[in-house]
């Protein structure tokens, strides 16, 4: 495994067939689970791992977000990635005035409690794009809504590569994998399965039925009661389209998606759903 930490040596690589899988690193099995479905498919494999400031809002855990490079190393190493480009902050930004800004789709909810996040994702998603030049770039569905930000400008900026989402890789109790879980104190990660169980709960009585407009409506309100009982100051609960992000309440392909406080630790999870026929 080589450590390429210039833009310039991450360029003349340029191998022909690549799979590439962004991150920020202190990883975890759902990065390794990229990791490897890109080994699986690809002659080369490059992961790249920066903690991209320019996603990162005032007052966000930019400086204390866990690092642990020589960990990360031999992670990579033990999967067979062929290349880990991981530059400084100084390398990716030299004044950056173009910052891309994938509108509609980003106006709610991480993008509403995270104003300007994802200029910073697609900018640096973009940027990396071309350094690396990938043909296929690897995602965890697990952060929904950067899936669907990230697909809507390789479409939008007719970028020549393939997207893959992956599902979300969770502990045994069914806590979706996050580098920000070492955040959270004992009796927080004692509590912080109860988000996924609640979109299980959720999701299962929605697909028995409960799908005029009130009954969803009834149920999400229910659900975040529960949430908040368990100490979750919940940012957004809902069902939205995976076409747009926008709320749904009509059949057909749709997410339930989460975003909630436990204590400092924001979490965010999601299940997909079908919406039945009324
Ligand atoms: P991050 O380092 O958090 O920016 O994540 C890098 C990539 O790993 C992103 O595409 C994430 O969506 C993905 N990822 C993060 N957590 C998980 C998970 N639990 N399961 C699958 N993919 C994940």
């Amino acid at each position: 495994l080589r450590i390429i930490r210039t833009i310039a040596e991450m360029a003349a690589f340029a191998p022909g067939d690549t799979g590439f899988v962004p991150t920020m690193g202190a990883f975890h099995e759902g990065h390794l689970a990229l990791m490897r479905e890109a080994r699986g498919k690809h002659a080369n494999v490059c992961v790249s791992l920066f903690v991209n400031p320019l996603q990162f809002g005032r007052g966000e855990d930019l400086a204390s977000y866990p690092r642990d490079e020589d960990r990360d190393f031999h992670l990579a190493k033990e999967i067979g990635v062929d290349v880990m480009f991981a530059p400084a902050s100084e390398e990716m930004y030299q004044g950056q005035s173009t910052l891309i800004n994938v509108a509609d789709i980003t106006d709610y909810w991480e993008g509403q409690c995270r104003p300007r996040h994802f200029d910073g994702v697609a900018t640096v998603v973009a940027k990396l794009f071309n350094i690396v030049r990938p043909r296929v770039a690897y995602f965890g569905w697990k952060d929904l809504q950067q899936c669907l930000v990230v697909r809507r400008m390789v479409e939008d900026l007719n970028i020549p590569l393939s997207l893959s989402f992956l599902e979300t890789v969770r502990e045994p109790d069914g806590l979706a994998m996050s580098s920000r879980n070492v955040y959270l104190t004992p009796e927080e990660r004692s509590k912080a399965p109860q988000l996924y169980r609640t979109l299980g709960t959720i999701k299962s009585l929605l697909e028995l039925g409960g799908t005029n407009p009130a009954s969803v409506d009834a149920l999400l309100s229910d659900g975040r009661l529960s949430l908040e009982r368990y100490g979750f100051a919940v940012d957004y609960l809902e069902v939205v389209s995976l076409a747009d992000m926008k709320a749904a309440r009509r059949a057909g392909e749709a997410a339930l998606i989460v975003g909630a406080r436990l204590g400092t630790t924001r979490l965010i999870d999601n299940c997909r759903l079908k919406i039945p026929q009324g």
